[in-house]
C-alpha cells in the first residue's frame, strides 16, 4: 500500500507550496491535481474548443499529452509551466472542474501518481475521491483577506496586473464553484485535520504536516 497525504483547500491557502515541501522533505513523490484541470484548460482553449462543452473538453482530458519534470511541465512537447500559471487559465481551470466527465477522465492519471515510497497530493478532492484511503488528510486553508493578498504577491511576482479587490471576488467565486459543485465539491471532510494558514508561515504549516504525519 502506497502512503499518501491528501491535502486539499480553498485557492491560494498555500497548499501547493506547503504540499510540496513536505513531499520533499519525505521524499515522496508529488502530484499537483489542479496543474492537471489547468492543463485541460489550457489544451481546450488551443483547441478552439469551448470550456463548457463538456463532451470536448472531457475529449482534451482524456487525450492530454503531459509531461511532469521537476519544474517544467510539457504540453504536446512544449513548456507550458508558467502559461498554466495565468489567471485567465486559473478560471478556465475552475470551469473544466465542474464538468463531471472531465473530472472522471483525469481520475486514473491522478492514481497513475501514487508510486513507492509515497505521495502528497495537493487539490480538492484528494481526500474524498481520489485517494479516500489516505494515510493523512489534511484540510489547508486561510482567511479570505490572506488569500487575496497571497494571489496578489503571487501575480506580481510574474508581472500580471493585479488589483487587490478584483482577485478578492475573482478567489470567492471560485470558492463557491469548487463547494457548490454536485461531483466532489471542496468539503473538509470529518477526518481530515485542519491546517489554518493565516498566521503561520509555510516552515510552520510543513513542520505540523509533518508532525501529524510521525504520530
Ligand atoms: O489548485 P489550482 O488553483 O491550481 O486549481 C485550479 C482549479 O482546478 C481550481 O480552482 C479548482 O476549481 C480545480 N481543481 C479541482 N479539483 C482538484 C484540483 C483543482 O476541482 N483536485
Amino acid at each position: 500500500l502506497v502512503p499518501i497525504i491528501a491535502i486539499d483547500g480553498p485557492s491560494a491557502s498555500g497548499k501547493g507550496s506547503v504540499a510540496q515541501r513536505v513531499a520533499e522533505a519525505m521524499g515522496f513523490h508529488f502530484l499537483d491535481s489542479g496543474a492537471l484541470y489547468r492543463l485541460t484548460a489550457l489544451a481546450a482553449g488551443r483547441r478552439g474548443i469551448n470550456w463548457d462543452d463538456e463532451v470536448g473538453v472531457a475529449g482534451v482530458a482524456v487525450a492530454l499529452d503531459v509531461v511532469f519534470e521537476g519544474e517544467h511541465v510539457l504540453l504536446d512537447g512544449a513548456e507550458v509551466a508558467h502559461a498554466i500559471r495565468s489567471e485567465d487559465i486559473g478560471v478556465g481551470a475552475s470551469r473544466v472542474a465542474a464538468l463531471p466527465a472531465v473530472r472522471a477522465a483525469l481520475l486514473e492519471r491522478q492514481r497513475a501518481f501514487a508510486r513507492m515510497p509515497g505521495l502528497v497530493a495537493d487539490g480538492r478532492d484528494m481526500g474524498s475521491v481520489v485517494f479516500p484511503d489516505a494515510a493523512l488528510k489534511v484540510f489547508l486553508t486561510a482567511s479570505a483577506e490572506v488569500r487575496a493578498e497571497r494571489r496578489y504577491k503571487q501575480l506580481a511576482e510574474r508581472g500580471e496586473e493585479a488589483d487587490l479587490t478584483a482577485i478578492a471576488d475573482d478567489l470567492r467565486a471560485r470558492d463557491e464553484r469548487d463547494r457548490a459543485r454536485a461531483v466532489a465539491p471542496l468539503v473538509q471532510l470529518p477526518d481530515a485535520r485542519l491546517l489554518d494558514t493565516s498566521k503561520l508561515g509555510i516552515d510552520e504549516a510543513v513542520a505540523q504536516v509533518l508532525a501529524w504525519w510521525s504520530e
